[in-house]
């Protein structure tokens, strides 16, 4: 019997055939016999062997460009997002403090809604009202909080997307780019970013045209870009804060867009709140 001699491995051949292999001939599968082999006393097809190895490797890519997928995923509310104040990356539905019954109800309010989103359900929601009564913080949590919470799915396909946009900053970015031809924040890259996504927060609806209290109409790329937007997310949650009355927020943009957003009517206002970013000073 041949003997081959490789270091620590004492292979020989066996009288055994593995006879699970074919290749094709005439359009038809032809058994192709392998002779087993014992390394280190074992019977082994060294064939199959090597099916085994090149699925296994087959399968550790695989899961390697899952993990790729989700984490990519997963860091879109985090590398995307476009931020008017860095401060927003600590909020969470704990650490939004609720004094005032209204905060309390809304915050009870987001957290109904955050249950709704995780079982699937589609939901725009717009939050309006005073200055500073967190408006960004709640949005910003749910974001958060949607994006932990399915970050474990098996399939990196199910892993949904999160983003939250400022308005003023992406006004400015759009803006920047009609000059700075490197800018890879082209009205169009910003449009489909927006639409990609699971999950949308327009913050501060209005604050991009420096409008407040006048009747001044967005500017053409904004509309354009709202527009598109709410036009691709059609069936995708969407959700919109803004501090200006609705009646002056129709004056500034044009009403399709707008009245896409605000299907569904779920609506979380504050009208009492104090703004807590200033402090409500006693005298
Ligand atoms: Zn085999």
């Amino acid at each position: 019997m041949q003997q081959i001699q490789l270091p620590n491995v004492a292979l020989t051949f066996h009288s055994e055939e593995c006879l699970k292999h074919t290749y094709r001939k005439n359009g038809q599968d032809v058994v192709k016999p392998i002779q087993k082999i014992v390394v280190n006393g074992e019977v082994v097809c060294p064939r199959c062997q090597v099916e085994e190895q090149t699925k296994e490797l087959q399968q550790f890519e695989s899961d390697r460009a899952d993990r790729i997928e989700k984490l990519r995923r997963y860091n879109v509310l985090y590398k995307e997002s476009l931020l008017s104040d860095e401060t927003i990356l600590t909020a969470t539905f704990a650490n939004y403090t609720a004094t005032e019954r209204e905060e309390i109800e809304n915050k009870e309010l987001m957290l109904q809604y955050r249950d709704r989103l995780r079982k699937g359900e589609q939901l725009n929601i717009i939050l309006q009202g005073v200055t500073g009564a967190g408006k960004s913080h709640l949005c910003y949590a749910l974001l958060k909080d949607l994006n932990e919470y399915d970050k474990n799915v098996e399939d990196p396909r199910e892993k949904k997307t999160c983003l939250f946009i400022n308005m003023e900053e992406m006004a400015r970015l759009i803006r920047d780019s009609f000059r700075n031809k490197d800018s890879k924040y082209t009205e169009n890259y910003l449009i489909e970013l927006m639409i990609g996504v699971d999950y949308l927060v327009l913050d501060d609806l209005g604050s991009e045209t420096g409008a407040i209290d006048t009747d001044k109409r967005a500017t053409d790329f904004i509309q354009r870009v709202l527009y598109a937007v709410t036009n691709g997310r059609q069936g995708k949650t969407t959700l919109a804060t803004f501090n200006l009355a609705g009646k002056t927020l129709y004056t500034l943009y044009d009403k399709k867009g707008l009245s896409r957003l605000m299907t569904g009517k779920n609506f979380v206002v504050f009208k009492e709140t104090t703004d807590k970013r200033t402090g409500d000073l006693p005298f």
